[in-house]
């Protein structure tokens, strides 16, 4: 394959990865193309929480979490529900997810999330410096509340987890929240505040802005179905879309939750689940909060964005296609009048996205095995809007061979045994 050929790429997928990961290849000197069937961040990317979380190490699976599951499915208002109808699909993937929270394995998957999701933060404020948007992205304060004293208890596990590695937090009372974010219920008792967070007033138009950027430096974005990657003989990969085809020397995959189902064709298994999660905002919510708040208790983040507030989170296995469920979402109802009790709940708006999830919450970047030059940057589960600047700078320095300093194991393709 020739230097040119090589210098031209292909990114399959235009949410908050795919155009992070855009940028960075075009500043490296790439000619770049995104695919996707939908304009940028209107997928995944469009309706998180918004949370910015550069000191997130703790993964999904921990040790113990077993026990909380039973209560949590019982609960049709609980963090978790699981279509019965899916469990034997999702099985293998759950095997995987439980061997991950062996506390043996944590520090070393707290590490490798670490590493990427630590610079996001710097990373947005550059991105986003000069754009005339920069105020999308806000320094914050992530306040884990409970309704109990030591809900949020610094000592347990995660936390331990957290504070091995430096995370600024401070355990605070009730009335002390209160004083930082006063429309929080007089039932919250305690409080753990993190430090040096951010967040996004709307993460779709974060997303946009960051494409209008990348456009503007010469990135295309035409709307495509993909169908199929295919190697060529020599060298670089066809890419099949609905009524034609685009080929590059240089492809990322980056299609979310949708990933997996785009390597199997290749004969690459990946363990990937579509983790559903809901947003409800609230058009006229009466009252503006200034940091991100976890309610530890119903576990849902919530926060002030230009839409209103919005209040997001639980997980649902119910399969990648299956319809939404917005009762999931009406949830959110109940749940935040309780935590913010002057919250206007009238007007709503309900979403629902999937997370593209791998059993041990480290996000799946590097090279496909076996196939040169096709990357992939997908799996972020919880963290993709988090974790997005930095992937497109991993991913941007794998193709450029450049050198990285960081220990790529932890992310890679067949970590799960292929
Ligand atoms: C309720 C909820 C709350 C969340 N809160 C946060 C948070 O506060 N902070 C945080 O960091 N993260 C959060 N997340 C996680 C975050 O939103 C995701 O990890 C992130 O959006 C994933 O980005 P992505 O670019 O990988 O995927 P996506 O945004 O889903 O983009 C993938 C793109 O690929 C395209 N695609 C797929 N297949 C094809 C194909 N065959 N042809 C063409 N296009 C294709 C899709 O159309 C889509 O646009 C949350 C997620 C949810 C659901």
């Amino acid at each position: 394959m020739t230097e040119e050929k090589s210098r031209d790429a292909i990114v399959i997928g235009a949410g908050i990865v795919g155009i992070c990961t855009a940028l960075a290849l075009r500043e490296k000197g790439f000619a770049v193309t995104v695919l996707d069937r939908l304009g940028p961040a209107e997928a995944t990317s469009h309706g998180n929480a918004g949370v910015v979380s550069p000191w997130s190490c703790v993964p999904q699976s921990m040790p113990g979490l077993w026990k909380s599951v039973p209560k949590w499915l019982l609960d049709p208002a609980g963090p978790l529900t699981v279509r019965w109808s899916y469990m034997p699909r999702m099985l293998p993937w759950l095997g995987k997810f439980l061997g991950a929270g062996a506390p043996g394995r944590l520090p070393a998957i707290a590490d490798a999330m670490l590493a990427v999701n630590r610079p996001s933060l710097d990373l947005y404020h550059q991105l986003l410096a000069g754009s005339g948007d920069e105020a999308l992205v806000k320094d914050c304060y992530y306040l884990h509340v409970s309704r109990h004293d030591g809900g949020a208890d610094p000592n347990d596990l995660a936390w331990r987890l957290r504070r091995e590695r430096g995370v600024p937090f401070e355990a605070l009372s009730g009335d002390q929240v209160r004083e930082i974010e006063p429309a929080l219920s007089p039932d919250i008792k305690s409080a753990i505040m993190i430090r040096q967070q951010g967040r996004t007033l709307n993460p779709g138009r974060l997303g946009k802005v960051l494409a209008a950027k990348a456009q503007a430096m010469g990135v295309r974005f035409p709307l495509a179905e993909v169908r199929g990657i295919v190697p060529l003989p020599d060298g670089g990969y066809r890419i099949d879309i609905e009524g034609g085809s685009h080929a590059a020397g240089t492809v990322v995959l980056a299609a979310g939750a949708w990933s997996a189902r785009l390597l199997g064709p290749l004969g690459v298994r990946v363990p990937l689940e579509a983790e559903r999660g809901y947003h409800l905002i609230f058009k006229d919510p009466g009252i503006t909060l200034t940091h991100s708040i976890m309610d530890a208790d119903n576990k849902f983040v919530t926060s002030s964005m230009e839409m209103g507030v919005r209040s997001a989170g639980t997980a649902e296995f119910a399969g990648i296609d299956a319809a939404p469920d917005y009762r999931r979402a009406q949830v959110f109802v109940g749940h935040s009048k309780s935590l913010l009790p002057a919250l206007n709940t009238e007007e709503t708006v309900e979403w629902m996205g999937r997370r593209p999830s791998p059993p041990d919450s480290v996000p799946y970047i590097g090279e496909v095995p076996g196939y040169p030059r096709l990357f992939h940057g997908f799996g972020h589960g919880h963290l993709g809007l988090t974790g997005a600047p930095m992937t497109g700078r991993m991913v941007a320095a794998l193709a450029t061979e450049e050198p990285l300093n960081i220990d790529m194991k932890p992310y890679r393709l067949d970590r799960f045994g292929g």
